[in-house]
């Protein structure tokens, strides 16, 4: 028996379980569907989607989108210690401020920017020192890239020259803009949840691993959670929990995982023969991802990441940490707003010195580079269901992209925007042909029609634990599971609203958070 159960070693696991044992009185358990992040791909920042499609992923696939060609899409999912902190790409982004605000205006006390900020800040190890609104000495490295690739400084400069501000700080207190992202790095390597947080707290004899073990059911008596079943190794275990069981198995896994213990709709699980814990209807509900699409341009000059295993930039690499293998591929961004009228940017630009089409899959040979425009603020609401009761199974991941069609005209407008930008002087020397969606695709028909062919998740998906206190919340703002004891869920499912920017810093801030809510 141990005090604390914690379910998944990701981004929010690992902030957990070195945050929980750090108080040598209290005893934690960390459970892990993955391996060992020991596989050097994942230390080598350039090189994260050479991960996906391995064991380390859990390649799932969506249901087929209606909106998208009726086409499956592909959602990489880290599965390994850090778990999407190990394959992601790096990118330090906390969101706009209002987005927190937005939460408390939901009735969510203690989520407003002003509220957060302190635990982004705790969580930080920022390069260039402590400031108001950054932490320095923290766990997490957040650093500037080691090398920019000569494309990106011009991504900038194109934007720059297009009338988008120049931000050198997309943390600050204002986002829109263009710039550098900040990636967590240590040393030109990634500076993974693992790396972070968990390694340092590997050596404490309060604090108990188990990887390669996926829970299968978490166990109650009555309204209380008293442990978790697993699996590990082809053998069903048992542990138990003195005072909570943590859920950290991300956006599409806590949702599954409390299905299968017997807590979400009645009716779906009532489907599945599951006895029924707790009539809870919104898990699973409210999933929101951002979506993107490519535009790619031939590059006249062999600059690009393509040419990034080179012998030479190996050695450099390998000797000196430095060179285009550092480089998170989608080095520089923007902000934008797609209508003038807007309070605040709704795309969010990720620039790469390479092609990236299909989550890196679909190559062009030669030398190129993407705009990849996304859409920040999908109106659009999906869903994970079970698809059987093997709890060993995918569930079904229905993300309904463009299901409201406003967020496809969003992302024309990213497109045209890109388009827009390629043309920039900046991008002179540079600039070949237009590959995709090609000169040709002129008409809005055609460029809808390119969406809708091209579009792919931007790894981002959120929302299906949400925090709140309406019917379909599941959790409270404490993050305690509504009408169970012992139980919360602490990763990227709780947010009510996807941020506007990339997840992992905002699930590390909330999990800093709810550490101290936990200890309290
Ligand atoms: C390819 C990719 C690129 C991305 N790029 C960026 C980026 O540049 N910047 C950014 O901010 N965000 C990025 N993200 C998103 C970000 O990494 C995630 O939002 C964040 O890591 C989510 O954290 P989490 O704790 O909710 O889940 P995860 O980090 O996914 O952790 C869940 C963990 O639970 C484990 N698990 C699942 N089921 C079980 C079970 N039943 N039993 C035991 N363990 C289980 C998993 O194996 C995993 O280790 C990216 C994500 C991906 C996949």
């Amino acid at each position: 028996m141990v005090d604390y159960i914690i379910i998944g070693a990701g981004s929010a696991g690992c902030v957990l379980a070195n945050r929980l044992s750090a108080d040598t009185q209290t005893t934690v358990l960390l459970l892990e569907a993955g391996g060992p992040d020991s596989r050097r791909e994942i230390h080598i920042p350039a090189a994260f989607s050479k991960l996906f499609k391995t064991p380390l992923d859990w390649a799932y696939e969506t249901e087929e989108q209606p909106a998208l060609d009726n086409r499956k899409l592909f959602w990489p999912r880290g599965k390994m210690l850090g778990g999407s902190s190990s394959m992601n790409a790096m990118i330090y982004i906390r969101g706009n401020p209002r987005d927190y605000d937005r939460w408390a205006e939901l009735g969510n006390e203690g989520w407003s920017f002003a509220d957060v900020l302190p635990y982004f800040k705790r969580a930080e190890n920022q390069q260039h020192g402590a400031s108001s609104l950054h932490g320095a000495g923290g766990p997490l490295d957040v650093c500037d890239l080691r090398t920019v690739n000569p494309l990106s400084q011009a991504f900038v400069d194109a934007c720059v020259e297009s009338g988008i501000a120049r931000n050198d700080d997309f943390n600050s207190v204002r986002q829109e803009g263009a710039g550098l992202y900040q990636v967590t790095q240590r040393q030109g390597q990634r500076h993974s949840a693992a790396a972070a947080y968990l390694r340092p707290a590997l050596k404490r004899p309060n604090l108990g691993v188990h990887s390669n073990a996926q829970a299968t059911r978490i166990l109650f008596e009555g309204r209380r959670t008293v442990g978790v079943q697993y699996r590990q190794n082809g053998t069903n275990a048992e542990a138990r929990a003195r005072r909570e069981v943590i859920l950290c198995v991300g956006a599409v896994n806590s949702p599954q995982l409390l299905l299968l213990s017997g807590i979400g709709a009645a009716e779906q699980l009532k489907r599945f023969s599951l006895e029924v814990v707790m009539d809870l209807p919104g898990v699973g509900l409210n999933l929101q991802d951002h979506v993107a699409t490519g535009v790619l341009y031939e590059c006249r000059q062999p600059i690009t990441l393509a040419g990034a295993q080179s012998p030479r930039h190996l050695l450099d690499y390998i000797v000196f940490k430095r060179g285009p293998l550092t480089s998170n591929v989608a080095e520089a961004g923007a902000f934008v707003r797609s209508q003038p009228s807007l309070a605040g940017p709704d795309l969010q630009f990720h620039f790469a010195p390479v092609y990236f089409a299909n989550n890196g899959f679909d190559v062009p040979p030669g030398h190129g580079f993407t705009f990849g425009p996304s859409l920040l603020h999908p109106e659009s609401r999906g869903q994970i269901a079970l698809r059987s009761p093997d709890p060993l199974a995918p569930p079904s991941i229905q993300p309904n992209y463009f299901k409201c069609e406003g967020d496809l005209h969003v992302l024309l407008e990213g497109l045209k925007l890109s388009r827009r930008l390629a043309q920039a002087k900046a991008f002179e020397p540079y600039r070949g042909t237009e590959v995709r969606p090609g000169a040709a695709v002129q008409a809005e028909a055609a460029l809808i029609a390119f969406v809708r062919q091209s579009a792919q998740t931007l790894y981002h998906p959120v929302g299906t634990c949400k925090m709140g206190s309406d019917p379909l919340a599941v959790v409270d703002a404490k993050l305690r599971v509504h009408g169970l004891e012992g139980l919360r869920v602490v990763d990227a499912s709780i947010m009510p609203n996807v941020v506007s920017g990339n997840t992992n810093a905002p699930t590390i801030m909330l999990a800093e958070k709810a550490s101290e809510m936990i200890r309290q």
